[in-house]
């Protein structure tokens, strides 16, 4: 027979009983599957006939033997209460949240040992005893269903069972005697086994240890060392630490850069802030400050060098907000975000508005690394000997097409892997520069401004533009030299649309 009879389980619930057990704790031995005897224990079990009314051998002034008060609606009392302070105290609006639980160690031995007596001293077949052991309602589950409608109350927020919620309150119990029982326990095991010369590596006090601890003991060593007497508790669980957790939310957009002075991310040398500012800190500092976040990643699909600028529809980025206490993002807050970014700094511009993003969104943000083009301008200058004559720029915008390939630029080379690769220029558009184009850029007056040409170019992204201007001495082929018969360098760059569909 491998099923336990209404008869047996009652036999059950009274040894647990007069083995100071608590009530919710003798409910769940015997496989009580109904939420509501664990939120209204006393209730059910008179209704079910397992105690009489106004029994009172239930004392919540003693630890239960089998889950230290964990259990138990006194002993609980401090634990929802340092709950409810902490998340008032950490201030998360999420109106939602979700539990987990950590349990002293110990526990499950005294699962254990409860079962060994259990089949010692209760007339019971092995199969039943193992029958039993699988109907075991959990003690987080337990302690879930009862806790849960209390802190709903103290906290005014609510747990949603069909979604998880995103914020994540979890809540750590010690027993603080915990480990003294626990090592006595294992010392007397331990010798037994190195009386009998086997190896072994049980002598630490953690989960793992216990658990194969648990697999080597038969029920019969575990009823010759350890008795229900020894592991009486003296005192009750207490909770030690709670933390509280947000899960990420994403926020993105496009953004202009206009400035030829700055990175993309901040740049730290041992530790020290080299830069005063970066695309990251001026358009996601203000975001993470509004969301009160501990910390945040910059997401972009790709990356411009501190002297080339951003213009037009921009580069779509996004940033990931960690741990974010403020979590009603509305679209009034995000317009709000954006306008201030922009009133700010004249360096960055938030060109679209921003959203908070989907994971959908995010992969194609990802996705649009590989697959986007990408279009820049260029102003370039020949270098060659003022008497060679100029080339015939015009002539560039009659290739279509071309394949280059580019090993490792030498400004890259130590950050990248020294891998050629291949790129595709899809068109190119030369004209000879105006002179207005030029009045902040000459640089000496021994240029000629005759010799300035402005490029336009649709390009694979991960193409390097520099190098294909000026050929990288020779590790870029072909280059523009190649195509112009002549020396040509890169005067400024700018990105001037990345074709993505986004945000
Ligand atoms: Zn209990």
């Amino acid at each position: 027979m491998n099923t336990i009879s209404t008869e047996q389980e009652r036999i059950i619930f009274n040894f647990l009983k007069s083995r100071s057990c608590c009530l919710r704790c003798c409910l769940r031995f015997i496989g009580c599957r109904v939420p509501s005897c664990y939120i209204k224990p006393f209730e059910f079990a008179t209704r079910m006939g397992y105690i009489e009314t106004g029994d009172n051998s239930f004392s919540d002034e003693a630890p239960c033997v089998m889950c230290l008060g964990i259990l138990q609606d006194k002993a609980q009392e401090s634990v929802v209460a340092k709950i409810t302070d902490k998340v008032k105290q950490k201030d998360f609006d999420c109106t939602t949240f979700t539990c987990a639980l950590t349990v002293p160690i110990s526990v499950k031995l005294r699962e254990y040992i409860i079962y060994a007596y259990i089949s010692k001293e209760i007339n019971i077949s092995e199969s039943a005893v193992s029958s039993l052991r699988g109907k075991l309602h959990n003690i987080k589950d337990t302690w879930k269903l009862f806790i849960t409608p209390q802190l709903e109350q103290t906290m005014g927020k609510r747990t949603d069972l069909s979604t998880p919620s995103p914020f994540l309150i979890e809540t750590f119990l010690v027993y603080d005697d915990d480990e003294i029982i626990f090592e006595k326990l294992i010392k007397k095991y331990k010798d037994d086994k190195n009386k009998r010369k086997r190896k072994h590596n049980a002598n630490t006090f953690s989960r793992k240890s216990l658990e194969t601890l648990l697999t080597e003991t038969t029920d019969d060593q575990l009823l010759q060392h350890f008795t229900i007497s020894q592991i009486a508790p003296e005192k009750f669980v207490r909770a030690d630490n709670v933390l509280c957790s947000h899960s990420s939310i994403f926020v993105g957009g496009r953004y202009n850069k206009l400035s030829r002075e700055l990175s993309q991310t901040p740049w730290f040398v041992n530790g020290e802030k080299k830069v005063e500012t970066s695309v990251q800190d001026l358009l996601c500092n203000p975001v993470a400050e509004a969301v009160k976040a501990e910390s945040i990643r910059f997401l972009a699909a790709g990356r411009e060098d501190v002297d080339v600028r951003n213009l037009h529809n921009g580069r779509p980025f996004a940033v990931e907000l960690l741990n974010p206490r403020m979590t009603n993002i509305t679209s009034e807050l995000l317009a709000h975000l954006a306008a201030n970014i922009n009133r700010s700094t004249k360096q960055v511009q938030v060109t679209s508005g921003l959203k908070v993003l989907s994971r959908l969104d995010l992969y194609r943000l990802k996705e649009g690394e590989d697959v986007k083009t990408k279009f820049y301008r260029a102003l370039c200058v020949c270098r060659g000997e003022p008497g060679d004559g100029l080339p015939q720029v015009e002539n560039l915008n009659k290739l279509k097409n071309i394949e280059i390939v580019q090993k490792t630029p030498v400004r890259v080379l130590h950050r990248r892997p020294w891998i050629p690769r291949t790129r595709i220029v899809y068109e190119m558009r030369a004209r000879w520069a105006k002179p207005e184009e030029l009045t902040k850029l000459l640089r000496t007056a021994a240029e000629s401004a005759d010799r300035f040409f402005v490029l336009d170019v649709k390009t694979q992204a991960g193409t390097y533009v520099k190098e294909f201007v000026h050929g990288d001495f020779g590790r870029t082929k072909p280059s523009l030299c190649d195509f112009l018969n002549t020396e040509v360098d890169i005067v400024a760059l700018d990105v001037t649309g990345i074709n993505l569909n986004w945000p």
